[in-house]
């Protein structure tokens, strides 16, 4: 067979740890060999980040606009136990954070549903995609512990020196406070991010907040969809038959459980944070899900939901047998590459993503899979992999599937 020809790179992202083990073996036994793989090389592991100031994240990050689609490893976000590990010069930002920042996207995660991992809500038969904002609120906050009595007063100093001033509470003893923000501009992406997305995917959207009780923050958040969606999608969603709604976040909660699934739910950073973690246990587990950056222009960044595996790492490192679920990590390059034949009208392109997903999900459904599904699948038939066994498995598979 020929290999597929690409004409605009890939960006890819190499990572750390486990992770960047398995990206290694996926190129190798799965890509490589079928794809001429055109990609801009950026080695996003923590010992190069360091060497270069953490500039290859940023580089890495400007590509991606530049070429529109990219793929990413996990990578560790340092802590102190790293700064000692890899003897860093400082303890660099998560870059993941970086690349949000830079590309002012919406993460969307939905899982990879196979026979035999079933949701443990019994009622989900299609999968729920859960669209988070990654910019704000709590996670760009500024603390104070309270030490004792006093006034705390919440001030906005406009460039032209006008001042709106409202108190937010008078301490009799100590206590704590917080301050956070949005802005109308990442607010503004983050709906239209979803509105595109809903239209790619032909998916219902919802959207919730709690703007009966915060009543400018989070309402605002409810006028900007409202008007955006009313301006500019109304009509393309009418057209292609989907919805947007929005309810209340303990009404969204209530119905996420009761639904059948299909459909988007949007939230914002923290409820995203806590939600997609809940929604993908319930599906079974952080290997099993696809992640994808969308920002308001259109770029695109593929990775795994998991992190890089370190505790599986350190036993490979000993020579020991590893069994850690590649699942997600090929999903990115699926994904990727799916998207890159897209743009590029490269049908074989998108039809080799397409092949190599179903062979994924038919090695799994064929009862091969790694520890951490064997544990939770009600297949009865089941061969425990290690890693790379199951990658070969997948590519078994891919060749005999037509
Ligand atoms: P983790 O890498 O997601 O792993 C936590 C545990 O979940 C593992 O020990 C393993 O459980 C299980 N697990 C996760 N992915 C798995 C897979 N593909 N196959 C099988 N089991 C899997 O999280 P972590 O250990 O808390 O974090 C490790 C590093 O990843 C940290 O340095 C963190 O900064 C980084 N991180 C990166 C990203 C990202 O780049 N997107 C996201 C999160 C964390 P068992 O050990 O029980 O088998
Ligand atoms: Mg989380």
């Amino acid at each position: 067979m020929e290999k597929i020809k690409m004409t605009t790179p890939l960006v890819e992202m190499d990572g750390d740890e486990m992770t960047r083990i398995l990206w290694k073996m996926i190129k190798e036994e799965l890509i490589l060999p079928y794809v001429d793989l055109k990609t801009e090389y950026y080695d996003l592991g923590l010992a190069y980040r360091n060497e270069t100031d953490d500039q290859v994240t940023m580089d890495s990050a400007q590509a991606a606009k530049k070429y529109g689609v990219a793929v990413k490893c996990a990578t560790i976000t340092p802590n102190a136990a790293r700064m000692t590990e890899y003897n860093l010069k400082e303890m660099w930002k998560s870059p993941n954070g970086t690349i949000r920042a830079a590309l002012d996207g919406t993460v969307f995660r939905a899982p990879i549903i196979v026979k035999g991992i079933e949701p443990c809500v019994k009622n989900w038969e299609k999968p729920i995609t859960l669209a988070r904002h990654a910019y704000g609120d709590v996670y760009k906050n500024t603390e104070i512990k309270v030490p004792g009595a006093g006034k705390a007063e919440l001030v906005f100093t406009g460039e032209d020196g006008t001042e709106i001033r409202e108190t937010i509470h008078t301490f009799s003893g100590p206590g704590i406070l917080q301050g956070i923000h949005n802005t109308d501009r990442s607010i503004e992406s983050f709906a239209k991010s979803c509105f595109n997305y809903a239209l790619d995917t032909k998916q219902d959207l919802w959207f919730a907040t709690k703007d009966t009780i915060s009543k400018k923050y989070d309402h605002n958040f409810k006028d900007i969809f409202q008007e955006i969606f009313d301006a500019e999608y109304k009509e393309r969603f009418d057209q292609a038959g989907i919805e947007y709604f929005y309810t209340l976040i303990d009404d969204a909660v209530a119905r996420v459980m009761k639904a059948k699934g299909g459909f988007i739910w949007a939230c914002k950073n923290y409820d995203g944070d806590v939600m997609s973690d809940m929604v993908s246990s319930a599906f079974g587990s952080l290997a099993m899900m696809t992640s994808v950056l969308v920002s308001p222009d259109g770029v695109y960044e593929y990775e795994a939901a998991h992190g890089t595996v370190q505790r599986h790492y350190y036993k490979h490192l000993k020579g020991e047998e590893t069994s850690t679920n590649s699942v997600a990590t090929i999903y990115a390059w699926t994904g990727a590459l799916r998207k890159r034949g897209e743009l590029d009208g490269i049908e074989e392109l998108a039809a080799f993503a397409d092949r190599l997903e179903k062979a994924t999900v038919q090695t799994i459904e064929s009862g091969k899979m790694t520890k951490d599904l064997a544990l939770i699948t009600s297949l009865k038939d089941v061969t425990v992999l290690n890693s790379e066994e199951f990658i070969k498995a997948i590519r078994e598979t891919f060749e005999d599937i037509a």
